[in-house]
């Protein structure tokens, strides 16, 4: 009889002692293939089931994110636990996973109970979690310094993944939530063409709003592409793996929610010269003239179309653009949908 929290390493029990300082071998647990049959899970749609059952991938993935040894990762959306092992296994020393679907617990418990409470399971929404209280703050380095030992890792629910990435781009930018420790890099998921967005350069087809967004604060990298049927059920699209170092500085250093504004507005008219875009900042009546004045202080050509202005010309444009609003506040609320100043 092998005690609780005892696990088979290299054939022989080992103390708890030896299996943390050695990759953890987990014991012979059913597959997640199999407990997901075993415990009935079904695959829910609103919340974008997609399992990656395929060990080879769930290893590649995680190792895409840099080293996990000894490091502190919370894994979202770990689900039937494919990831979940594969972190453990790369050894981690602490693993803090963040699920929504209750009915996965069971089987999260099992992993749990031969993880030589390394495991640690949080029912609840990662796009409402705070982090903050998941990490010591002995891992904390300084923003300027090295990364700290901390991960984010997430094979994310298609649905959440977009607006979560903007979410914590925010938080980057505010150094709050995991990123009060430092750093905090992060390996995710998408669908292949949100990847392909958010690396593309200036000039690329793909170049968008998320481009712009993702490449101020992080430094984006797509690591490699799994084949959609690879999971299960089988998605319609083939999905990217994203890996995320925050910036010590960001490329255009103002206000996220500013920042946010003059991109989104300049690339809403995609195929139309800049200018166009830009001018959704401003009411009707002043909307030429301070257009103008956003670009020639900014020294960026009005007629250039949104895909093709740099970071360098987008920084510019953001700094002329919070010119205007210091001699103009009262257009910071300015709407162009609403049509209110
Ligand atoms: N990581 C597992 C894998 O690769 O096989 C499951 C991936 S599945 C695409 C997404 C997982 O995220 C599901 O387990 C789902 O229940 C969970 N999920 C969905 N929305 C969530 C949310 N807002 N917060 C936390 N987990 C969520």
């Amino acid at each position: 009889m092998v005690a609780k929290h005892s696990v088979m390493v290299g054939g022989s029990v080992s103390t708890a002692k030896q299996v943390a300082a050695a990759t953890l071998r987990l014991p012979s647990l059913p597959s997640p293939r199999d407990l997901v049959r075993l415990y009935k899970v079904k695959a829910v749609k609103h919340l974008s089931q997609n399992f990656l059952m395929d060990h080879k991938l769930n290893s590649k993935l995680v190792r895409s994110s840099g080293r996990v040894r000894n490091c502190h990762v919370c894994e979202v959306g770990p689900g039937p636990g494919g990831i979940t092992r594969s972190i453990l296994e790369q050894g981690a020393a602490r693993l803090t996973v963040i699920e929504k679907d209750p009915r996965f617990l069971p089987i999260l418990d099992q992993l749990k109970d031969a993880s030589f409470g390394k495991l640690d399971i949080e029912l609840g929404d990662v796009l409402t979690f705070n982090m903050e209280k998941i990490f010591s703050s002995d891992l904390t380095q300084p923003w300027e310094g090295n990364l700290p030992k901390i991960h984010l890792i997430g094979n994310l629910p298609f649905n959440v993944a977009t607006p979560l990435i903007i979410r914590w781009l925010k938080d980057i930018s505010l150094k709050r939530n995991a990123w009060v420790n430092g750093r905090v890099r992060m390996t995710l998921t998408f669908q292949l063409e949100v990847v392909q967005r958010m690396v593309a350069l200036p000039g690329h087809s793909q170049r968008c709003r998320l481009s712009v967004m993702c490449q101020n604060w992080c430094d984006v990298t797509h690591k490699f592409t799994i084949p959609g049927r690879a999971f299960v059920p089988k998605p319609e699209v083939d999905v990217g793996i994203a890996h995320f170092v925050p910036r010590v500085e960001p490329l255009i250093p103002l206000d996220f929610s500013l920042v946010e504004k003059v991109v989104r507005s300049i690339f809403s008219f995609r195929q139309k010269y800049s200018k166009k875009g830009a001018g959704m900042l401003f009411p009707e009546a002043r909307r030429d003239e301070l257009v103008n004045m956003m670009f020639t202080v900014a020294d960026v050509d009005p007629a250039l179309r949104p895909f093709q202005i740099s970071m360098s010309e987008f920084n510019r444009l953001c700094h002329s653009y919070a010119a205007i609003l210091e001699q103009h506040p009262s257009l910071a609320k300015f709407n162009a949908r609403e049509g209110n100043v």
